[in-house]
């Protein structure tokens, strides 16, 4: 049901319009002078603006920057091509085409990789939803830089190198969440075995 909400009375001042401008005239040159006489290597932060992109504001550590996908110790993704992510995107921007490692591989018979992992940043939403949906911690948001600007949009589609090529928010490329990795008794598909 809509609800009528009756329309404020101006008092004789506001009516004026001339105290209300000299209000909105203070705040803008109060402004003004602190960000003017200030000085720039102030540590205490007062200053209400940046030279951007000389000078860049340091994001919250929880900040969702732009994915990136994680390493294993031997530099190969720790992505097992699962598609919980795809899955769990509402924007559907994440396209994954699995692959299984070859016969010499360790991994062959008990994980599979993504032999594509293409995210369009352009339609993601930053929700995170792929971050909580991954089992492996393969894909992360802890980069730290925004989507940077572009007049292009294949620029904004991120594929398997590019994601991988981006490094966490501490430099790293991989994740301090341990891997169990296949040969490893603490493995899953080793205890299979063993039962
Ligand atoms: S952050 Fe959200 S919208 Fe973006 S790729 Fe992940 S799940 Fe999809
Ligand atoms: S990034 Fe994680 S959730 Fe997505 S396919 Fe790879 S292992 Fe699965």
């Amino acid at each position: 049901m809509a609800k009528l909400i009756p329309k404020p009375k101006m008092s004789a001042a506001e009516a004026a319009y001339v105290p209300e401008i000299a209000k909105g005239l203070r705040v803008t040159i109060g402004r003004f002078l602190k960000n003017t006489f200030t000085p720039r290597t102030s540590e205490s932060n007062e200053i209400d603006t940046v030279d951007y992109p000389e000078e860049k504001r340091v994001y919250p550590e929880r900040f969702r920057g732009i994915h990136r996908l994680t390493h294993r110790a031997d530099g190969s993704p720790r992505c097992v091509a699962c598609l919980c992510c795809s899955t769990a995107c509402p924007a559907q921007c994440i396209h994954i085409e699995p692959a299984e490692y070859g016969p010499d591989d360790p991994r062959h018979g008990y994980e599979r990789y993504p032999s594509v992992f293409v995210i369009d940043e352009l339609r993601c939403i930053f929700c995170g939803f792929c971050v909580e949906a991954c089992p492996c911690d393969a894909i992360r948001m802890d980069s730290g830089m925004h989507m940077p600007p572009s007049t292009r949009r294949e620029h904004f589609i991120f594929d398997k190198v590019t994601l991988m090529a981006i490094p966490g928010a501490d430099g790293t490329f991989e994740t301090a969440n341990p891997r169990h990795e296949p040969g490893d008794p603490t493995h899953p598909g080793v205890d299979r075995e063993h039962h």
